[in-house]
């Protein structure tokens, strides 16, 4: 506390107030004690000559001799000096000195004053006496004529005792005065100054950034309502620090939950943002720091030239951008300051765009693929219509052949237009399922009893392994009928005359697991990706000699994937492939919802 500079300040002013307060009216206090002591003394000593007129009046008129020892008899008991002098200036008796011996008074200034004025004072060193003395002289009137002089003196140096004693005592006081005043000052300084010291105190802790901190509250006074100001300061700026950190981690939620990449630059290009999808797309460390310059941090050139442009020429840039495997679109919109005349900085948007693209081309794919499957049996058809038509004489047995074909192609037509709808079907299939708990055995012992007569007439064996326990999935049994029905007619398609194909279901962990396995021809490794898609065919026409559209695995796909399953593929040219699907068991299932 005694360490604030502004006590010291305050206490200074008002010490120094107080001094000059003080020596002021001290000094004009004793000039004016002197003054009215100066007074006081010559009308003391004029009282004293008037009083002594009168007891000497009757000797002055009558010129009677008075003698030194009567006239200290009058005067006894005063320290004053007593002369008393006739008209001509003659002294005639003094209490100090034989009249004898003194010169003629006459021009002394007093009595020179009181010649003419009836009193005279004087202030004059004398040369009788040997000191400064203060006179004061009263002419003495008898009738018209004036008759002599009464001077009554004391030394000057009395005078000065007597100012030196109110000096004293004024300078006495004075310092009591300046003492009591300075120490009063000292606790109305320190009373001043300690709030505003811990206001200050306060203030720099809210300064550094502890908008928490409150000043005490205190009376209704300036400092008290300036605690309060500075307590409603901080709680305002705590409540907008609060929003901003809120606003901020919302936008910074909002940004890294973004499936888009976004980067926020400023006018340098300095990074101000970016999110985690921004980061993974650019294939970027994820601990980019903010400021960093966006040239040192993103390498790919399209994203620096489009930003680039974008600031220089404050346009919105959109660039299609390519890293590794992927296609991104970038798009860098300019974000201007309010005087629309020059940039604040530029936001760059990029889209993953590789997964569109790849679906763009299967769908045109798909159309292609669909027009083509569709075109064969439907010329075909078409070219045995028209020949029967032109011929007229076409015997009766070729007729029936190509009649014989052309139902054939329409049956083939059926298929592949039936294996679309379901594939249609099952690609909205989240949108329509009709979902039931069922036991996979039984849906499989079923599939397996249905299926033993084709596999005899393909000169297969079909066995199956189907555990007894049930295997209770939640599913549409039309559907995941359709899934098994696929893939077994897959595995005797595709296993030459005398294979063996078997349909399992076990259970794995919470997975109810279906295997259709078979000692076929196999698939070749790198087809095994490519055969899930839509008409794709490893051997085209062996498929098509099989009544195959190339469609049943890729509905096999959705149905397993609707299901919340997999399905995966060991196979081996040659030696057989096995199908393995995976679906949730009940419990786990119901586990997942909750
Ligand atoms: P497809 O109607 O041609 O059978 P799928 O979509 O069912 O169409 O199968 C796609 C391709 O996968 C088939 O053409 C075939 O080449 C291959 N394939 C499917 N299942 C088997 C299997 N069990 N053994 C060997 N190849 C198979």
């Amino acid at each position: 506390m005694l360490r604030s500079k502004f006590l010291w300040q305050l206490y200074t002013t008002l010490g120094a107030v107080v001094m000059v307060s003080i020596v002021v009216f001290g000094t004009l206090t004793l000039a004016q004690l002197q003054i009215d002591t100066r007074l006081n003394i010559e009308q003391s000593l004029t009282n004293q000559a008037a009083i002594l007129r009168h007891y000497l009046h009757p000797y002055l008129e009558a010129g009677d001799q008075i003698t030194q020892a009567e006239l200290v008899s009058l005067v006894e008991g005063g320290g004053a000096r007593v002369t008393v002098i006739d008209a001509e200036g003659v002294v005639i008796a003094d209490n100090r000195q034989e009249p004898g011996v003194m010169d003629n008074h006459r021009e002394r200034p007093e009595v020179l004053q009181a010649t003419s004025e009836g009193f005279g004072v004087s202030e004059r060193f004398s040369t009788t006496i040997g000191e400064n003395m203060l006179y004061v002289a009263l002419r003495v009137q008898s009738d018209q004529a004036y008759i002599g002089f009464i001077r009554v003196a004391i030394p000057l140096a009395d005078l000065e005792a007597q100012h030196a004693v109110i000096r004293n005592r004024l300078m006495f006081s004075a310092s009591v005065i300046v003492a009591v005043f300075l120490g009063i000052g000292f606790l109305a300084a320190r009373r001043i100054s300690r709030p505003l010291a811990q206001i200050t105190e306060g203030a720099s802790l809210i300064a550094a950034g502890h908008y928490d901190h409150r000043l005490p509250k205190r009376s209704d006074d300036e400092i008290g309502r300036l605690s309060s100001t500075l307590n409603e300061l901080a709680r305002q700026t705590e409540e907008r620090i609060e929003d901003l950190m809120s606003s901020r981690n919302q936008l910074a939620a909002i940004l890294s939950g973004l499936t888009e990449g976004v980067i926020a630059v400023d006018p340098n290009q300095k990074i101000l943002h970016m999110n985690e999808s921004a980061g993974r797309m650019l294939q970027l460390q994820s601990n980019v720091a903010i400021r960093s310059p966006l040239g040192d941090v993103v390498r790919v050139n399209e994203v620096r030239q489009a930003v680039d442009t974008c600031l220089s020429e404050l346009i919105s840039v959109n660039a299609t951008v390519k890293v590794r495997d992927s296609t991104l679109d970038v798009l860098v919109a300019v974000l201007r300051n309010s005087d629309w005349e020059s940039a604040a900085g530029a936001i760059v948007v990029i889209e993953d765009i590789t997964e569109m693209l790849r679906l763009e081309q299967v769908r045109s794919d798909f159309v292609a693929n669909a027009s083509h499957e569709l075109k064969t049996p439907i010329s075909a058809i078409r070219g045995f219509v028209e020949t029967i038509l032109d011929d007229e004489q076409m015997p009766d047995d070729i007729a029936k052949k190509f009649i014989g074909r052309i139902r054939s192609q329409s049956a083939r037509l059926d298929t592949i237009v039936n294996d679309l709808i379901h594939l249609s079907r099952f690609d909205n299939y989240a949108l329509k399922m009709e979902l039931a708990t069922l036991d996979l055995g039984v849906l499989l012992r079923q599939i397996h009893q249905s299926k033993t007569e084709d596999a005899s007439d393909a000169d297969l064996s079909f066995h199956s392994a189907i555990c007894d326990t049930a295997v209770e999935v939640n599913g549409e049994i039309k559907a995941l009928e359709q899934m098994v029905v696929n893939l077994v007619d897959n595995a005797f398609k595709y296993t030459p005359a005398g294979g063996v194909v078997t349909l399992r279901l076990y259970t794995l962990g919470q997975m109810g697991v279906v295997e259709v396995e078979d000692n076929g021809i196999g698939i070749p490794e790198d087809e095994r990706q490519r055969i899930f898609e839509r008409f794709y065919r490893v051997d085209r026409g062996r498929s098509r000699k099989q009544g195959g559209t190339g469609l049943g695995l890729s509905i096999v796909k959705h149905i397993v994937q609707s299901h919340h399953g997999s399905v995966d593929l060991v196979s081996e040219v040659d030696k057989g492939s096995t199908f393995r699907v995976s679906i949730p068991l009940m419990v786990a299932e119901a586990r997942n919802r909750v």
